[in-house]
């Protein structure tokens, strides 16, 4: 029998939306290898995004499966369906080896009774004197709040093994990598309750290798960090602390992490969450947002000329259609419209003006994230342009790939894990 497939210790999710960057990510990870550091690439496609741009599965696959082979990358390498459902997991079972299984909507519906009280009797261990390594506020345990969690979770959590047996009947035990989130909801989970959840997630027979809590504060699309920094510091580094636990207690898979939902460019987290890694000797699996897509277009800007131009394009239409843009994203994105430039002022921008407005680098002084935010949010505008917008991928692609590559290794992977 085939070893089953493990999540490394270090890992980050990368996004692909147009799958034609693979290979310049890939570098990215290639860099980091050659200094001694080796952190897994997961390219994430969210059903979501399959249906704004028309593409398929197969085809986040299917690259990733090219550039693994170009670059003669011989460590692992994962392809997750990214937020998939009990309903639109089907058409990932083929070509998904890591899955994202999105319970966030059945958070708060009402649990069995009957399970809630047998959830409290078994975890008696929870309402009691809990001996959390490494925790810095122990969390108050006692009947009534778990109680209280379980009623909220114990219906999400039973979702999440009905759709993790869907995919194992497929795939079969230890042939994929299940990952449970529950962060695309309004209200962040504490250190005290993600413990909870674990002990279900255990009590369900679920294999779970990462786990996307909601964080306090906001992480809005493809823009930095907005909220109370050292209150993140704080519970990352206690849910860090309460999965160790959770793993020994409830007897989980022994490489269980965090999977922080990052939205990309989170700069301002990125060393408190390397010092509590470091501290407990932990992993981390850091899911990035399609962004790969603005260096698309800052590399276009860079190229000048035509590429330029198509990126000026790309803006004006995503202005002319931002509310529509927009709805889909509202909860994480957050695009002040009075300081979005007029598209006749974009026409007018040098190749400079354009890729300082748009690359994230929050020290330059043009740098606009209401722009950036929308234009991330914009890539219907490019799928719309079809094979025009491909052929000027493959027109600029060595522009395009070093600002790829540089965005990802400067400004995730060195952060994060090398420091
Ligand atoms: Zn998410």
């Amino acid at each position: 029998m085939a070893d089953s497939i493990t999540l490394g210790k270090n890992s980050i999710g990368v996004g692909d939306r147009f799958a034609h960057q693979a290979a310049a990510q890939l570098r990215a990870f290639l860099i980091a290898a050659d200094k001694g550091v080796i952190v897994v690439p997961v390219w994430n496609k969210s059903n979501r995004e399959h249906n704004i741009i028309g593409s398929e599965p197969g085809s986040v696959r299917a690259a990733a499966d090219r550039a693994v082979r170009a670059a003669a990358w011989d460590k692992p390498y994962h392809v997750d369906a990214d937020h998939i459902n009990f309903e639109t997991v089907d058409r990932f079972l083929e070509s998904s080896d890591f899955y994202t299984i999105d319970v966030a909507d059945w958070i708060g519906k009402p649990a069995d009774a009957a399970a809630i009280a047998g959830f409290v009797k078994r975890h008696a261990e929870l309402a009691g004197e809990l001996q959390i390594q490494g925790i810095e506020k122990a969390p108050q345990f006692d009947t009534p709040f778990v109680e209280k969690t379980a009623g909220k979770y114990l219906a999400a959590v039973k979702e999440a093994g009905q759709i993790y047996r869907k995919i194992e009947d497929r795939k079969g035990k230890g042939r994929f990598i299940p990952e449970v989130s529950m962060d695309e909801t309004d209200n962040p989970q504490t250190p005290a309750e993600l413990l909870v959840i674990l002990a279900a997630i255990a009590d369900e027979g679920i294999p779970i290798q990462t786990i996307a809590p909601k964080f306090t504060g906001r992480f809005n699309k493809g823009v930095d960090y907005q909220g109370d920094l050292p209150k993140f510091s704080q519970e990352f580094a206690d849910d860090v602390a309460a999965i160790a636990f959770a793993v020994k207690k409830y007897n989980l898979p022994a490489n269980l992490k965090l999977s922080v939902h990052s939205g990309s460019d989170k700069f301002s987290i990125y060393e408190p969450m390397r010092e509590a890694l470091r501290k407990f000797d932990a992993g981390v699996h850091l899911k990035t947002a399609g962004t790969t897509w603005l260096e698309e277009l800052i590399g276009l800007a860079e190229a000048g000329g035509e590429g330029l131009g198509l990126a000026k394009e790309i803006y004006a239409q995503a202005y002319e259609q931002r509310d529509a843009l927009c709805a889909p994203y509202a909860a994480v994105i957050s695009i002040d419209a009075k300081k979005l430039p007029l598209p006749e002022t974009v026409r007018g921008w040098s190749s400079e003006q354009y890729q300082n407005a748009l690359r994230h680098v929050q020290t330059n002084a043009e740098f606009n994230s209401d722009l950036r935010q929308l234009l991330h949010v914009g890539f219907k505008v490019a799928a719309k342009l079809g094979a025009k917008y491909l052929q000027f991928l493959e027109q600029f692609a060595p522009t395009i790939g070093k600002n790829v590559t540089e965005n990802l290794y400067d400004r995730h992977i060195k952060p994060v894990f090398i420091g």
